[in-house]
């Protein structure tokens, strides 16, 4: 099962994304993750992604095609995998169809967590993160057992510098711009489906399900 999730910034992808490797054991893909372990460990991708990803605005396409490309000959992603936040442009999307194309494969599903933007910015506003393991948490919605302290690993739990509200609306107009055109792309495929992500993470983790059990 080949999966892409996609939605703005906020939408919730990351954490659908883990709910559905628990329930079908296959990897999340995170892009967003790449690059912060990236920068993180100081390496070049990552000295070069900071910039971009500290503005709001999208890493260039050619420093992430071939690394999510080479990421999916690894073993773990033979029986499938979810792709969270990749791909995010149109020259992306060809790329990963061509790529697939090769193998004689292809995407299975395109879900799309539809939200409208001022119900993300509400949202990421409450938003943090585990600066150890990347674990997502929200203030309200999902607070970890301990404040500010994570649950899976016992890091500390932090405002994201990317979710500033500043940087989220650049994000979004970004998304907008850029992302968004996705969905028809997709759509043409065939390969679409709509997630009302309004509905909170356990009505979205069902009705997920129900799409992916449909094929
Ligand atoms: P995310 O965690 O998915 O919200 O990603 C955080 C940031 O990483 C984005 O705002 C971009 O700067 C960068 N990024 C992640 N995935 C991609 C991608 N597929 N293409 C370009 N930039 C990306």
């Amino acid at each position: 099962m080949k999966i892409i999730m996609l939605g703005a910034p906020g939408a919730g992808k990351g954490t659908y994304a883990k709910q559905i490797t628990q329930k079908y054991d296959i990897p999340a893909i995170s892009t967003g993750d790449i690059f912060r372990e990236n920068i993180k460990a100081g390496t070049e991708l990552g000295k070069k992604a900071k910039g971009y990803m500290d503005a709001g605005n999208l890493v260039p396409d050619e420093l992430v095609c071939d690394l999510v490309v080479d990421r999916l000959q690894q073993e773990d992603c033979k029986n499938g995998y979810i792709l969270d936040g990749f791909p995010r442009t149109i020259p992306q999307a060809e790329a990963l169809t061509e790529a697939l194309k090769k193998q004689d494969d292809g995407i299975d599903f395109a879900l799309e967590i539809n939200m409208a933007d001022e119900a993300i910015v509400e949202r990421m506003a409450g938003r943090r993160v585990c600066e150890k393991c990347g674990a997502t948490y929200h203030i309200v919605n999902i607070p970890p057992k301990k404040e500010g302290i994570c649950d899976e690993c016992g890091g500390n739990i932090i405002l994201r510098d990317d979710d500033a509200p500043e940087t989220v609306k650049k994000r979004l107009e970004v998304y907008h711009e850029q992302t968004a055109p996705l969905i028809e792309y997709y759509k043409n495929l065939g390969l679409l489906s709509v997630i009302d992500g309004s509905k909170g993470l356990e009505q979205c983790v069902a009705d997920i399900s129900a799409v992916l059990e449909s094929k």
